[in-house]
């Protein structure tokens, strides 16, 4: 059984905490277990704090 991997949008939006708890709890299952998604989410999260959502958003997407 594989687990389908986050989208950055998917990190993006559990950073922000837009995400309905179901959906939580499958990303925070989805991290403990995969270390490629689990390292997106560092740098995601240290982009978050270090810089305005917008224009994070902005250089990631880039
Ligand atoms: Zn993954």
């Amino acid at each position: 059984m594989k687990n389908k991997c986050l989208t950055e949008q998917k990190i993006w939006e559990y950073i922000d905490q837009e995400l309905g708890r179901r959906e939580r709890m499958n990303v925070e299952y989805h991290l403990k277990r995969c270390p490629e998604c689990n390292e997106e989410y560092q740098m995601s999260q240290t982009l978050h704090m270090a810089v305005p959502k917008i224009i994070a958003k902005k250089i990631k997407v880039q």
